[in-house]
């Protein structure tokens, strides 16, 4: 399961990075697929991709709200909303698990030999306050003379657009180096940050930083496809727990906001105590007659 995941990944990632013209045009791709909405955190502007990254469009929708109802325009990108809210009902953040490039990225990181640590679990509710904060309510009431607002997490924090298209773009473009100020500065600083923490602890970005991340954890209890936990054959062994890369206890809290579905869990269990469900139906595992506990 692990190697088709990686393999998944890796699909995901070209699927949302397949403009490899860019050193060429030196330009980002504006081709007909920019339209169809990324599932993971993919920056628009990464001159290979060809999809738009949700989040940032979430951002534009918001900063342009106010002058829309000034100007009585009223648009409400209830294209950009649904998309997200079918992909959090349909897998929720297995997109993170599964499809998103900026996780593949921290879990390669991870794999450099060093000391791991675990993440304060506390530090997990940042990112709830990064979407509401930076996401929702800066960019529509933080506003210009002209009634527009600013695309705040992708301005001042998102360290995957620094990655994907600060950092390229000043090597395509040199002229955009004379506009450098502290603004990228602090960019490349929370970069880095993330790149040495993801060294020593398992994604972190991931688990205190991604407003993506946070809105599909809103879908946990009701998303379609998820883990289960067959609570009689589950003994408390634990055995789950030290493998999971986001920190979760699944026989604890199988609907865990954290769980990305990465299926880790399902490789240790050796009681087949957790199980992949869609709509409820079991589709791994056999249902099992509760073993007797050799504890
Ligand atoms: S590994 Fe399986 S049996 Fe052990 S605690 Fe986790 S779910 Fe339960
Ligand atoms: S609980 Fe299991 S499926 Fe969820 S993130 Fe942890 S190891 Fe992966």
């Amino acid at each position: 399961m692990e190697v088709m995941r990686k393999w998944v990944q890796v699909i995901f990632f070209f699927l949302t990075n397949g403009y490899w013209n860019f050193p060429v045009t030196k330009a980002i791709y504006k081709g007909p697929l920019k339209v169809v909405c990324s599932p993971g955190l993919n920056c628009y502007s990464c001159p290979a991709a060809t999809t738009y990254c949700p989040i940032g469009a979430l951002q534009q929708l918001f900063t342009g709200v106010r002058m829309s109802i000034e100007t009585g325009q009223l648009y409400i990108g209830l294209y950009v909303i649904g998309s997200m809210g079918v992909i959090g009902g349909f897998v929720g953040r297995m997109v993170c698990g599964w499809a998103c490039p900026f996780g593949l990225f921290q879990e390669l990181l991870h794999k450099i030999p060093s000391p791991k640590f675990n993440i304060w679990p506390f530090l997990r509710y940042f990112k709830y306050g990064l979407l509401i904060f930076m996401v929702i309510l800066l960019p529509l009431f933080a506003i210009d003379e002209f009634g527009t607002g600013d695309p705040w997490f992708c301005k001042y924090f998102c360290p995957a657009g620094t990655l994907e298209a600060g950092i390229p773009m000043i090597f395509l473009q040199p002229a955009l180096r004379a506009n450098l100020g502290w603004i990228f500065s602090l960019k490349v600083f929370i970069l880095v940050f993330f790149i040495i923490w993801a060294v020593f602890a398992s994604r972190p970005f991931c688990r205190t930083s991604c407003p993506l991340g946070a809105f599909y954890a809103l879908f946990s209890r009701v998303k379609l496809v998820k883990l289960g936990l067959d609570h009689n054959n589950c003994n408390h062994c634990g055995a789950c727990h030290d493998v999971c890369p986001m920190g979760v206890r699944f026989n604890e809290s199988p609907d865990d906001m954290e769980c990305i579905s990465c299926m880790s869990c399902t490789k240790v269990c050796k009681r087949d105590a957790i199980r992949l469900e869609i709509g409820g139906l079991s589709v791994s595992g056999q249902q099992k007659e509760p073993k007797s506990n050799p504890i």
